[in-house]
């Protein structure tokens, strides 16, 4: 994600963040079935978090999403409409019951297996109860029928900003991340939890549906109608999920090695937009010499008909704000580069915590500011001495890079200042080694999920000497670190 450059500070509070009542959702009635007499564990409730430090409750325990399909009957920007999200699952231990993080939208009812279920929710869990004990092992349909609410928003006051469910003039874009794609479907809403998605989504005829993945099918409906299905083709993160409906022109494309390219654009930005959006090929060019294979199985640009500014890598089709493709070309290749990074870095490689952010925001901030200076933007080497020099006054307001706290999770130290580490580890260990281990975490982790200590103990075991004694005091140490080849390198001294 990263926040365009030139426009100023959002308008509006839209929303306030939906209070989440975490004691109520821990400690609600447990029923407990009584233990076999066969010495089989006894059915009992899977988790309702994951226990992540920044967000507790956020995924679910005792299964796992083996395919999300989410049929949107969608109608208009604003008017709610009927929806169903199909979970197929697997259940990981003996399930009495199970929780699902969704917020907001009104519920009508879930069917496991084809018989009625019991639900409660409380804050953001739906907590459902099977007509009988889930077996480990037994795999299950849950299917979720509900009126959405495509005017969901919240709020956070660090880069995100709005989140959820943002109308455009005549559609639709969703920004999931970090943990809103609870308010499009019920989901296991964690970015460790990645399944493959399928999206039917019904438009008006005159309107133009997408999602990640691949356009499968466009079948006409009766009313005028038209439904689209997209395959997500791999599996991803929800916070990764994109959906957008508008009147859109499909441009094609392609990329180095024949990669299918596929940009989506209002009608009337199609052409003001070109000239920045044919530069795609090249940055993925540039970024594969740096990175290897681009991990995915084709890319395009979502031009977003939205003031939010606010770009988003949503997964093989990343999210763009139209002010960044009507400015600067230097302004438009830095979020462009970005985002097309985080395909590599989040996407692919996907976040084991949230606490990990900083392995993606610092390298999409690295490449981006790399590739800008190759281009006419900015001395990749004067920012990092200016984020040296606010290191310690970011780490005492905001958190070390990799002990973000929740409110403080999207803010400049995860973004100039994580990428500072990375230029640090650049300078102790040498080009060379630094690309190999750059390749080394985007091969060895594509399409699983990695945590810092991986990153550390990969770094350490491709430069063959122990790195935890270097990266430690980087990425948790209340002190910023000298900085290796520049001693004269000064960090200004905390405030307040
Ligand atoms: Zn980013």
């Amino acid at each position: 994600m990263s926040t365009t450059y030139r426009t100023p500070r959002r308008r509006a509070r839209l929303a306030l963040a939906a209070a989440v009542t975490v004691t109520a959702a821990l400690t609600g009635t447990v029923s407990q079935a009584a233990p076999s007499a066969s010495g089989t564990p006894s059915p009992s409730p899977g988790a309702a978090g994951l226990g992540d430090p920044m967000f507790p409750l956020d995924g679910n325990g005792g299964y796992r999403v083996d395919r999300y399909t989410l049929d949107f009957d969608w109608q208009a920007p604003r008017t709610p409409f009927e929806a169903t999200a199909t979970i197929k699952a697997t259940a990981t231990q003996s399930l009495s019951r199970f929780n699902l993080d969704f917020g907001g939208n009104t519920l009508h009812g879930v069917k496991i297996d084809g018989s009625a279920a019991r639900t409660s929710r409380a804050g953001d869990e739906l907590t459902v109860t099977p007509k009988s004990p889930l077996p480990k092992g037994r795999t299950f349909t849950a299917k979720v029928t509900y009126t959405a609410d495509p005017t969901q928003t919240r709020h956070r006051d660090d880069a995100i900003e709005d989140y959820g469910w943002i109308p455009t003039a005549d559609g639709t874009v969703v920004y999931p991340q970090p943990n809103g794609a609870r308010l499009i479907f019920p989901a296991n809403d964690h970015p460790s939890q990645r399944a493959p998605i399928t999206f039917r989504i019904t438009t008006p005829k005159d309107l133009t549906a997408v999602a990640n993945g691949k356009l499968v099918d466009r079948t006409e409906r009766p009313g005028d109608r038209v439904r689209w299905t997209y395959d997500s083709e791999q599996p991803l993160s929800t916070q990764l999920v994109q959906l957008a409906v508008g009147k859109f022109k499909l441009v094609d494309g392609e990329g180095p090695g024949g990669l299918p390219l596929r940009d989506v654009v209002p009608d009337a930005l199609v052409e003001p937009t070109a000239e920045y959006r044919k530069l795609t090929p090249d940055h993925l060019a540039w970024l594969q010499e740096k990175l290897g294979p681009y991990p995915f199985d084709r890319y395009g640009l979502l031009v977003g008909d939205t003031d939010l500014a606010v770009a988003l890598e949503t997964q093989t089709l990343s999210l763009i704000p139209k002010a960044d493709l009507l400015g600067t070309k230097v302004d438009a290749e830095r979020n462009m580069v970005h985002e097309l990074t985080h395909q590599w870095f989040g996407d692919s490689v996907a976040l084991k915590s949230w606490s990990d952010l900083w392995v993606s925001e610092g390298h999409a901030r690295f490449y981006e500011r790399m590739y800008s200076e190759e281009h006419g933007g900015d001395s990749f080497e004067a920012a990092m001495k200016t984020a040296y020099a606010a290191h310690d006054q970011w780490r005492h307001d905001v958190g070390a890079p990799a002990e973000p706290t929740e409110p403080n999770l999207f803010k400049r130290m995860r973004y100039d200042g994580s990428a500072l580490v990375l230029y640090a580890l650049r300078e102790q260990v040498g080009d060379a080694t630094f690309q190999k281990i750059e390749r080394a975490w985007v091969s060895g982790f594509r399409g699983k999920t990695a945590s810092t200590q991986q990153f550390i103990d990969l770094a350490s075991k491709v430069a063959g000497e122990d790195l935890e004694g270097f990266l430690r005091p980087w990425l948790y140490g209340s002190k910023t670190p000298p900085m290796p080849g520049h001693p004269d390198w000064v960090v200004d001294p905390v405030q307040g």
